[in-house]
């Protein structure tokens, strides 16, 4: 049965006025008019017929191409309504400039707390925030010396770290985290999960207590069942996925059942479906057009992630407007191929390698075909019942013919991006032999 999201009237005429307007008046969409079936036809097939926008094209039409021309950038940055801010990658190929307008994005954020009760209940716009991430992504970069608390903090947030490598982090310095929390009394801790996960086996094995805030939101990277384990022995309030990216906003926020429900009221999403022996349909790739941005019109933005839809688009917490995922299965450039060549998403690696017991990391490179490393951090001494579980676990996902090698590193750092990186193909991929582009879910 095709998967039918339901979404409002409001949501279908924002797609509309924002497709025109794109196609119009702005020149980055310009080439896009040829791909139009035309205003007769359903908003939907509009969409679909539409190309992906990619980082490649934001940086060629960057900034005017995205700017209707009744907006005047010079002045918009001289008033400070928007600015202009470079993302973090690990190439030049993931590296951009985007336009940030914070209205808007606060908007987002806002909208999204009404997708989870807990974030709507503790998250009022004024309550107070410690962020745990890498400070190369967000926040003040100083290697060198600590910076005291007043440094870290903006308006009402505080930045807990200021380093770029979390495997420099000394006790003391992660007891500096620990005394802070319960000075601040943050109602929201927002964290990269492998971050916080690392200050949690430290707070575990050390038998420490600590500040508990009324939520945990997990952002930035992919979060490992592992590092939710590790998270939820120490923080026993809700701690939930908020999906999202600097050039979108809030697009997915997790509620208090378990799911992850669209942000509609932010953006529209576009979804692609992956080939049948590839994971579709169900699983596919996510295309974001954003709304309300005066400023900044992203159509159809690649945003590099998989999602899962929901088979019943029902959940039981009611909220019923837009795609319901039931997981998002992480990003393209963290996928690998079995044996015979069937994709594998992080979402379904990272299932396999948590049945795995007292692993605090892992890391998993695909060398060729059928070839592949396992990086393990652990203090488990069993290394040989460790090392044949692993490889029972990882020939089930890839298959009996798989050559694996395990390698136990002292630990694990992460990429120039900032973020951690648990799996990835160490070869080529290209994403479009393995999507169903003729099929349209909506
Ligand atoms: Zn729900």
């Amino acid at each position: 049965m095709a998967i039918q999201p339901r979404f409002s009237d409001e949501y279908n005429k924002k797609s509309q006025d924002i497709l025109e307007t794109s196609l119009n008046s702005l020149s980055a969409y310009q080439s896009w008019r040829a791909f139009d079936p035309g205003a007769e036809y359903p908003i939907d097939r509009r969409y679909a017929a539409m190309p992906a926008l990619t980082k490649n094209d934001i940086r060629q039409h960057f900034p005017q191409g995205f700017v209707p021309a009744d907006r005047d950038i010079e002045k918009g940055l001289a008033s400070g309504e928007i600015n202009f801010v470079k993302t973090s990658g690990t190439s030049d190929a993931f590296r951009v400039t985007n336009i940030w307008n914070q209205s808007w994005w606060d908007a987002s954020e806002e909208a999204s707390w009404e997708l989870n009760s807990h974030a709507a209940q503790v998250a009022t716009g004024s309550h107070a925030e410690a962020i745990l991430v890498n400070a190369r992504n967000v926040g003040i970069i100083s290697d060198e010396a600590d910076l005291p608390f007043e440094k870290r903090r903006l308006g009402r947030f505080l930045y807990l770290n200021e380093k770029t490598d979390p495997t420099k982090w000394t006790p003391q310095f992660m007891d500096r985290m620990i005394s802070e929390l319960d000075i601040f009394k943050p109602a929201v801790l927002e964290a990269n999960p492998s971050f916080l996960a690392k200050l949690c086996r430290y707070i575990y094995a050390n038998d420490k207590t600590v500040f508990q805030p009324g939520m945990i939101v997990f952002t930035y990277e992919y979060p490992s069942k592992i590092h939710f384990r590790q998270v939820n022995r120490v923080f026993t309030n809700p701690a939930v996925s908020s999906y999202g990216s600097t050039e979108t906003g809030y697009v997915f926020m997790q509620c208090e059942a378990g799911k992850l429900h669209q942000n509609s009221k932010s953006c529209r999403v576009d979804f692609q479906p992956l080939k049948k022996e590839h994971g579709g349909p169900n699983t596919g790739r996510m295309l974001v057009t954003t709304f309300n941005n005066p400023w900044y019109y992203m159509l159809r933005f690649d945003v590099g992630d998989f999602a899962r839809l929901d088979e019943e688009q029902k959940c039981a917490c009611g909220r019923d407007s837009g795609f319901i995922v039931s997981a998002i299965e992480g990003r393209w450039t963290n996928v690998t191929l079995t044996c015979d060549g069937r994709l594998v998403t992080l979402y379904r690696l990272d299932k396999a390698i948590s049945q795995l017991q007292d692993i605090d990391e892992y890391r998993l490179e695909q060398l060729s075909l059928g070839t592949y490393t396992l990086y393990l951090v652990s203090r488990r001494g069993d290394r040989n019942n460790l090392e044949k579980e692993a490889v029972t676990i990882l020939r089930s996902v890839y298959g009996n013919k798989a050559k694996i090698s395990i390698e136990y590193p002292e630990f694990l750092a992460p990429e120039d991006s900032g973020k951690y990186c648990l799996a990835k193909a160490l070869f080529p991929l290209k994403i479009e032999d393995y999507l169903d582009i003729k099929q349209v879910s909506r």
